[in-house]
């Protein structure tokens, strides 16, 4: 096929030709010099009939297509190229797809096509209609080329720009362009989009010990990890260092998102092996979601930021949702940093000792050393609260110091028969002075190695496997007893297990909690773990037991030890000395036959709504089936309400127990663990609804959205129940 089969007909249509014109449209030499062309590569040409097909195309980009093994002989232009979605919003073309410019018979500027093939070929096409003399049209006539080459180019310039080289996330910019475009389509749709912040634990350690290529590494593989997770359930970006950012389009249920931060957590925490050493980090997890937590990028990202800082602080390989008290919450970390430098300074830190039971005999066999925290203004602050500051700041190092002497101190007064078990946090661990600090509060006390256990938890093996190692024959060598304290939460791996020299495992309470009411493996996993501590020698200990059932469960199961409430809880050493000066040393178990759904204790003002009636009650305990609340007189059993508990969270309850001014309420829906140990509703009212039921949607207020009011119940209207003052007792 000549190209002066087609193009000759045009230079019988052409308009009259300019004397600057070296060549007429008839003279021979300008098909030479488009054939020339042709030849060259620089441009094909090609030419469809009226109905599409393909009636001629340059001989150089037959040849080309034959090599691909495309077939193009009876194809439309339709047929061989292809304008993929993606194409339409590019910013160089923004023209219409291809079908729709050639229905239209409109002109084809250098549109990009992808030539059908499996491979990567695109082409730019240019082209014009054609009509004959009459009038009618005839097909098109145009150019192209293969820009594969530049478009690759441009694909890896733009990669570059918006993903992350070493794991192949996106990154920053990207993340943030993405966020900002869902944000407004959701705020349009009104749908939520949810946002997870992680931030690696201990991955500092890994890049400081094993060495930089072996962090990349480990990057690397966590990146695979979440990936294989999320895959396309939402985006996974690498905001930089060891930070990681997950959006999720379309998620608000406060239920999945746990349990997706939960299993993340979980896989990020297996070990990891790295050129053949091994290697294990955790991670931590913030999430907010829109439009609850906000409703711009930026407020999104300073609440997840908010909530990972709380994860972090909550003890690590944790998740936490935003919510508005952790502003206050942030603010109170620095306040426990400041007030903690005084209490360590002016003894206003207190030990108590709580008994590990004998459960064969009820003996009490040894005493664990907690810390308390009497705060001047707060009252008394659980160590689950400021040791993970002072572990933060450093501060345990001290604290940890003045636990170890006093504890050992307090321990040489009790029976010689007597151990006690401190805590020793990591941090402590790895701190090379530690045998020198145990041995002079040993010496100075007169309490023997032999009565001094230590209890460690898992994160003792993050860090450098040798010195970790080395810590181990010291402190074995030094005659002193090792107990893994809540074996089962965190990095769990049995084979700590094996080459760590424990003489006794401490079963979380978690699994203690719970193991009685059915619905989880719980009396499985305790099992587990007490055959393998008998196989390995080790005595075994069930934390926090508060019921007779749980302890004639764990009896049954074979732990050895118990500690918890049903015995004693932890007590100043006056009152141990009290206990021990009658030479009694059993523990009568005394609590509650059944353990319950634990309910938090607290003060804290919620809404009722009943009717088309709002009001104010004081919520006493919360579970995640009822809650107690105060403040209405004589509400008949069987009444249906529903419990505003702030920030769109609506519970349907029953009144199941009603005394004077005092409920029992049941939910209609379980709530779901906030992650810290709060509890929240799965699913909230979004505040669409409230905005359009007219409350502001961009002031959203802290607490309570005043959902009640906004969804038409009236303050006002006469009250069905006499509301009445309650303080707190
Ligand atoms: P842990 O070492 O697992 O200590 C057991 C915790 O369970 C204690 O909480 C104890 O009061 C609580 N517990 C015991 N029996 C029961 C029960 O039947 N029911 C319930 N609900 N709880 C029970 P505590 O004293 O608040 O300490 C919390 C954590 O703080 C400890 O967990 C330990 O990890 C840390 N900690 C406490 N004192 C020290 C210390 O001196 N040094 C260090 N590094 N950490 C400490
Ligand atoms: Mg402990
Ligand atoms: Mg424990």
């Amino acid at each position: 096929m000549g190209l002066n089969k087609f193009f000759s007909r045009s230079t019988v249509t052409e308009e009259p030709v300019s004397p600057i014109d070296a060549y007429s449209a008839s003279d021979p030499r300008r098909i030479k010099l488009l054939d020339a062309i042709e030849e060259s590569d620089l441009s094909w040409f090609w030419a469809s009939d009226a109905n599409g097909k393909i009636v001629y195309l340059s001989r150089a980009a037959q040849e080309k297509l034959t090599g691909e093994g495309i077939d193009f002989h009876d194809l439309s232009l339709v047929e061989l190229f292809s304008t993929p979605i993606s194409e339409s919003d590019d910013e160089h073309g923004r023209q219409r797809p291809l079908p729709f410019l050639l229905r239209a018979r409109n002109s084809i500027n250098s549109l990009p096509v992808k030539v059908a093939t499996k491979k990567d070929i695109w082409w730019e096409i240019s082209g014009r209609p054609q009509f004959c003399e009459k009038g009618e049209f005839t097909g098109f006539r145009g150019s192209a080329k293969d820009i594969s080459a530049q478009r690759q180019g441009q694909i890896d310039v733009n990669r570059m720009a918006q993903y992350d080289a070493l794991t192949g996330l996106a990154n920053r910019h990207r993340m943030e362009t993405r966020m900002a475009k869902l944000l407004t389509a959701s705020k349009a749709s009104q749908r939520s989009c949810a946002m997870m912040m992680l931030d690696l634990d201990r991955f500092k350690q890994v890049n400081d010990t094993l060495g930089h290529q072996a962090g990349d590494e480990l990057l690397k593989q966590v990146a695979q990890r979440l990936d294989r997770i999320i895959g396309d359930k939402g985006e996974i970006g690498r905001l930089g260092g060891d930070e990681f950012q997950i959006i999720l389009p379309d998620m608000d249920d406060r239920g999945a998102l746990g349990d997706l931060a939960q299993t993340l957590i979980q896989m990020v925490s297996q070990p990891y092996s790295i050129n053949g050493a091994r290697a294990i980090i955790g991670t931590s997890a913030g999430i907010a979601i829109a439009p609850f937590d906000g409703i711009e990028t930026d407020e999104l990202v300073g609440a997840g930021d908010l909530a990972l800082y709380a994860a972090k602080a909550g003890g690590r390989g944790q998740y936490r949702f935003y919510s508005s008290d952790l502003s206050s919450d942030a603010h109170w970390r620095r306040q426990i940093e400041e007030d903690l430098r005084d209490a360590l300074a002016t003894d206003g830190l207190e030990m108590q000792y709580q008994p590990l039971v004998d459960t064969k005999t009820n003996r009490v066999k040894s005493f664990e050393a907690l810390v308390r925290w009497n705060h001047p203004e707060r009252g008394w602050v659980s160590p689950a609260e400021f040791i993970p500051v002072a572990e933060e700041t450093g501060q345990i190092l001290d604290l940890g110091e003045w636990v170890i002497r006093t504890a050992c101190r307090d321990a040489a007064q009790w029976p010689e028969e007597l151990v006690v078990a401190i805590n020793v946090s990591a941090i402590q661990f790895a701190n090379e002075n530690l045998p020198t600090i145990l041995s002079d509060a040993m010496m100075s006390s007169g309490l023997p190695p032999e009565r001094l256990e230590l209890e460690l938890t898992e994160s003792v093996f993050i860090g450098d496997p040798h010195a970790t190692h080395e810590m181990f024959a010291t402190l074995k060598k030094m005659g002193l007893r090792l107990a893994l304290d809540d074996f089962g939460t965190g990095y769990s791996s049995l084979g700590y297990l094996r080459n760590a020299p424990f003489d006794k495992i401490k079963i979380d309470q978690s699994f203690v909690r719970g193991a009685c009411e059915g619905g989880n493996n719980n009396a499985a996993i305790i099992t587990a773990i007490v055959s393998l501590a008998e196989a390995l020698d080790m005595v075994t200990v069930a934390e926090g037991v508060e019921a007779h059932d749980e302890l004639d469960l764990v009896r049954e199961l074979g732990a050895t030890h118990v500690q918890g409430w049903i015995y004693s809880k932890a007590l100043p050493q006056d009152a141990v000395m009290e206990k021990l000066a009658s030479g009694e040393l059993e523990y009568e178990p005394s609590g509650p036959a059944k353990a319950r759904a634990s309910r938090k204790a607290m003060f804290r003002k919620v809404g009722v709504i009943h009717e088309d009636h709002r009001y104010e009650v004081v919520m006493r305990n919360l579970s995640r089936t009822g809650a107690r609340i105060e403040g209405l007189l004589n509400v008949p059993e069987g009444t249906d309400m529903v419990l505003d508990l702030g920030n769109g969270q609506l519970v349907v309850a029953v009144v199941r127990r009603a005394e004077e001014a005092a409920q029992g309420l049941e939910f209609e829906t379980k709530l779901i663990s906030d992650g810290a140990d709060g509890l929240c509703t799965r699913h909230r009212v979004s505040p669409y609804a409230l905005a359009a039921a007219g409350m502001p949607l961009a002031a959203l207020p802290a607490g309570s959205y005043g959902v009640a009011e906004a969804m038409g119940v009236n303050p006002r209207s006469r009250p069905h129940f006499l509301q009445i003052e309650t303080s707190p007792a």
